[in-house]
């Protein structure tokens, strides 16, 4: 495949779906959900000047990036899967975004790893619409606690983030969250994967993360 078309492809179906919505496509970072894949099928897509990149596992990321980082300037690597406290500060140092922020204790753990590195990243609250506790994200009634924590240990959240039940309409998931970000005065939403983000960016998504449909099939 050719990475320059398969990226056009999806900046053309984000750009389609923007317009729709009378947004810009320029409020819509697609994020590159490269989580499995070798550093020899990310290249392609680094050369073609995508830079923000998603993984879901911090060893993974570790282990894979620090020499991709060294080719390529302006890498921006996020994390979109659950992070265990005890990796928090892994996380800080290999990534320049959480989307996983999720519970009590990861809040206080990412402000200790900023301490400790001198780093602070970026985060997203993934908010739990499915009540699927099992996939992690914050219930709903619970946010406006972690929200304020977050606050007074100056760990910037700078949007929410869902991962919807899979098999049903996410629409509505979508659309609560946005509602939700814009109730607590927060700009970012990171909703939508290869089979819905169009749909997520009709409905005020300004982060989509899209793994299979840029890199194919995972094993
Ligand atoms: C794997 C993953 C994605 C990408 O999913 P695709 O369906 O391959 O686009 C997005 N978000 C999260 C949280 C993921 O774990």
């Amino acid at each position: 495949m050719n990475a320059a078309l398969v990226l056009a492809e999806i900046h053309d179906r984000i750009a389609k779906a923007c317009a729709l919505a009378r947004r810009e496509p320029d409020e819509v970072t697609l994020v590159a959900v490269s989580k499995t894949h070798p550093a020899d099928a990310i290249a392609p897509l680094l050369e073609v000047g995508q830079r923000v990149f998603g993984e879901n596992r911090v060893q993974e990321a570790a282990a894979k990036w620090p020499e991709l980082r060294e080719r390529y300037e302006g890498v921006d690597l996020h994390l979109v899967g659950q992070l265990q406290s005890n990796k928090a500060e892994d996380a800080v140092r290999v990534f320049d975004c959480i989307h996983s922020l999720d519970r009590s204790n990861l809040v206080t753990a990412l402000a200790k790893a900023f301490d400790k590195t001198g780093r602070q990243v970026p985060c997203f609250v993934q908010v739990d619409v499915g009540e699927e506790p099992q996939k992690g994200g914050c219930p709903v009634k619970e946010l406006p606690a972690l929200l304020a924590q977050a606050s007074d240990a100056d760990v910037p959240v700078i949007g929410l983030m869902c991962v919807p039940p899979a098999d049903i309409e996410p629409a509505p998931f979508f659309a609560f969250l946005d509602k939700l970000s814009r109730d607590e005065g927060l700009d970012g939403r990171s909703m939508g994967m290869s089979g819905d983000f169009e749909t997520a960016v009709k409905l005020g998504a300004t982060h989509v993360r899209v793994g299979t449909s840029l890199f194919g099939g995972r094993k």
